[in-house]
């Protein structure tokens, strides 16, 4: 694993060892379905968070209240035009590795997680790697062919995904689990054309929507609740319009059916 350049946090503490009655999550201990069963599931937990801007930097917070790993991928340093809605990173942070700053805000506020980082993208050469030290990954990409290749390699490892994607004030959210729902193709057969990086985001959508991916994740973790199982949910924040889809397996999917197409 050394030869994929991840960043291994070394000073993440023990939950047990320096918060045995589980203070920081008492509220949440409070959930049913979670309790101290489920909190000592997030605490050995390992969440792939593949992109960390504004969409995986919300997913990565709230999975910190928590969950007892995050690996975080995203290559590249802080723009200016990344602070109207990255809210892990900082004025300060600018020009400085994207992955390095969250670590550190994420530390700052929860410095029992442990947060091992990879300043790359994902690509054909690291993703099975890195989905192997993960029960799960939140998709955050801007763009399809880096949510394909995720699709992909988690229907080989049969890892679920929790596939989260937004464009202006709408987004859309599900959760991939293979072999039992969906996989991204399934949904998506035909490549979309999405607009390059650059496209119009408001913050308080990444946010939203990465709370909902994370409340997803946790959900997968802990078994409380319904995640949402072959089930896409649509949300449009600019009139509050929220839908929700079936949508199936197709059987002849090239990735996680027989392929001879749909
Ligand atoms: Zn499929």
């Amino acid at each position: 694993m050394e030869d994929l350049l991840i960043d291994r946090a070394s000073s993440a503490k023990s939950v047990l060892l320096s918060d045995p009655g589980h203070s920081r999550y008492r509220r949440q201990l409070l959930l049913k379905g979670i309790g101290p069963e489920g909190q000592e599931k997030l605490r050995r937990a390992t969440v792939l968070v593949a992109g960390v801007g504004g969409l995986g930097g919300a997913v990565a917070l709230y999975l910190a209240a928590g969950v007892g790993r995050l690996v975080l991928v995203h290559a590249g340093p802080i723009d200016l035009p990344d602070l109207n809605r990255q809210i892990l990173m900082t004025d300060a942070g600018i020009g400085r590795s994207r992955v390095h700053v969250a670590r550190e805000t994420l530390h700052r506020f929860n410095p029992e997680v442990r947060v091992d980082v990879v300043d790359d993208r994902s690509h054909e050469g690291n993703i099975s790697d890195l989905l192997q030290e993960a029960d799960l990954s939140v998709s955050c990409r801007y763009n399809f062919e880096e949510r394909d290749l995720l699709n992909r390699a988690s229907v080989t490892s049969g890892k679920p995904v929790v596939e989260a994607a937004m464009y202006g004030m709408e987004f859309y959210l599900t959760t991939l689990i293979p072999g039992a729902t969906p996989c991204l193709r399934c949904i998506y057969p035909e490549f979309p054309s999405w607009d390059p990086l650059g496209f119009p985001v408001l913050g308080a959508v990444s946010g939203t929507l990465g709370c909902l991916a994370a409340a997803e994740a946790v959900k997968l973790i802990t078994g409380m609740g319904q995640p949402l199982r072959g089930t896409l949910l649509y949300g449009d924040l600019s009139d509050m319009t929220f839908r929700k889809f079936r949508v199936k397996r197709q059987p002849g999917c090239f990735v996680c059916g027989d392929g001879d197409g749909i």
